[in-house]
């Protein structure tokens, strides 16, 4: 063990944050990292316990606890207590493949799972994370690892999300050769077009494709298999195909009023907004601007939070986040206790701003939408809102109008899109993923594997990275008739 004394010394300190009304004008980053003497520090907080539940990646009372790749979390934080650094990168690396990712992305399933944090401040696990592997990049430790031999199979990767370059980037290290397709114009699924250049810069993204390229991965982008490509026509071409197409299909509204104009699925309207952001540098026009409007934002969860941060940088004039769900407590309940994941209120950087920026929080609890008004030429007005009882029941003489001329729809996802599992005839599960059977990724196509929010359905970029390691693994006993060491 590190320091014993560490976490009764030292205080947990996080990365300092720009303050809200200064960050809302760029869509930068805004947490700027820790010397690393702090981080030594940081480190010296963990204790070390003989069952570290932080790595455990456990089900407790139905929701995930601690860390789901395993990630060897109390080995890595006396590494850094020690300064050493380069050790301790080694051992990040071993479960994680993309640790720059979930150092920033990731809900720290581990930290909710951390003993410190029993009855104190759980020490700062994602954030030693990404200290660890960005002093890496920084040192140039990062550069192309090509493997020592090819293996001569050739495996295609379908999707480009961090199922997809997990599964990838696995199987490339085991020498076989891997061509992954992407629809889009840029590869990295949500990570590039889904998470805000905020929270992940998309210069993260790219650094980690053209790592991957430079290793021998080739990424074929804009074909979407299933149109631009006979997806049986893969099957011949390669020795095994890995779908990693994520859960797209997003929850519509189902009001009068729908067809108004104005209205967005989240994850587009976040995706435009990025999409301007690298190719235009947001210049007017090129992506559906929240500019001078009232906006409402359907769904009070992290992408509506999301919403609320994009809307506030596009200067929005006002922003609301309607919640079908009672306000969680601030603390956890008596049913709720360590090292279950809390289910509590947190206030996310987006509602931070708000609060900032329009002196309260977005979020309206146990109120949904009711009917959308449009004016004479059809453009969105306003919507009336209608509170619900504890039964998620309508409250009748409780309908409000609230203006609104941007509708955004963050409701969650219903699965994957049909087009691809119903060419190659895949298995579905009542919940419309891809089927497999329990702890394996093989579809009921032989060849054909899936992994990620496709065959999960909507998760985490933790998860995704998990699936498309397991994933690998089992494709390569598949090509090889025994698995191998990546
Ligand atoms: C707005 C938003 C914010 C989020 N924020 C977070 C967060 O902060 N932290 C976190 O942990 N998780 C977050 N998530 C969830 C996380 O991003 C996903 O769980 C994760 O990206 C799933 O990875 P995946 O590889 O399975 O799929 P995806 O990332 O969805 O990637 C799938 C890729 O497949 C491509 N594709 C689909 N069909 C085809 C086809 N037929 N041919 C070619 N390409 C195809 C798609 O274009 C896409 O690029 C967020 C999700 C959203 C929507
Ligand atoms: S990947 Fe997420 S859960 Fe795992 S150690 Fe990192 S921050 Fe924690």
């Amino acid at each position: 063990m590190g320091k014993p004394t560490g976490f009764l010394e030292y205080a947990r300190q996080g990365n300092p944050a720009e303050a809200p009304l200064d960050r809302i004008h760029h869509f930068n980053e805004f947490h700027p990292r820790l010397s690393r003497d702090d981080r030594r520090r940081q480190g010296a907080r963990c204790m070390e316990c003989g069952v570290p539940f932080c790595q455990s990646g456990a089900v407790l009372n139905g929701m995930v606890s601690g860390c789901p790749l395993h990630n060897l979390v109390p080995e890595w934080n006396d590494l850094i207590y020690h300064g050493n650094f380069g050790h301790a990168l080694e051992r990040l690396l071993k479960t994680n493949d993309f640790p720059e990712f979930t150092g920033r992305v990731c809900p720290a399933l581990c930290e909710a799972a951390c003993t410190c944090g029993l009855h104190g401040d759980p020490v700062t696990v994602k954030e030693n994370e990404l200290g660890v592997i960005e002093d890496a990049w920084e040192a140039g430790l990062m550069g192309p690892r090509l493997p020592k031999t090819r293996t001569g199979k050739k495996v295609a990767v379908v999707g480009s999300g961090p199922s997809g370059l997990a599964c990838a980037n696995q199987l490339n290290r085991r020498g076989h050769t891997v061509t992954v397709f992407e629809r889009e114009d840029r590869p990295g699924g949500l990570l590039m077009y889904g998470i805000p250049n905020m929270k992940l810069e998309k210069t993260i993204v790219q650094r980690r494709l053209d790592k991957m390229t430079a290793e021998g991965i080739t990424f074929r982008t804009g074909v979407e298999v299933g149109r631009d490509a006979d997806p049986r026509d893969l099957l011949n071409e390669y020795d095994a195909v890995v779908l990693c197409c994520g859960a797209a299909k997003p929850r519509d509204l189902k009001v009068p009023g729908r067809e108004a104009e104005g209205i967005w699925f989240a994850v587009d309207f976040l995706k435009e907004t990025t999409r301007s952001l690298l190719s235009t540098g947001l210049a007017e026009g090129t992506y559906p601007s929240a500019k001078g409007k009232h906006v409402i934002i359907v769904g009070g969860g992290d992408t509506g939070n999301d919403c609320v941060g994009t809307c506030i940088r596009h200067g929005c004039e006002s922003v609301i986040q309607l919640e079908m769900m009672p306000k969680p407590p601030d603390c956890r309940a008596e049913n709720n206790p360590w090292p279950e994941w809390p289910r509590v209120c947190k206030t996310d950087y987006g509602q931070e701003e708000c609060i900032a920026v329009f002196a309260h929080d977005p979020r309206i609890y146990q109120t949904t939408v009711a009917e959308l008004l449009a004016d004479e030429d059809g453009a969105l007005r306003a919507v009336r809102t209608v509170k619900l009882d504890q039964s998620l029941q309508p409250v009748p003489g409780s309908e409000e109008e609230l203006p609104c001329e941007l509708l955004l729809i963050a409701a969650g996802f219903l699965g994957p899109q049909d087009t691809l599992p119903q060419a190659l005839g895949l298995e579905r599960t009542p919940r419309s993923c891809i089927a497999t059977p329990e702890g394996s990724y093989a579809t009921n196509v032989p060849g054909v594997f899936a992994a990620g929010d496709m065959r999960r359905g909507q998760s985490l970029v933790v998860w995704a990275i998990r699936e498309g390691r397991e994933a690998a693994r089992e494709v390569d006993a598949f090509l090889m008739g025994t698995g191998s060491e990546a």
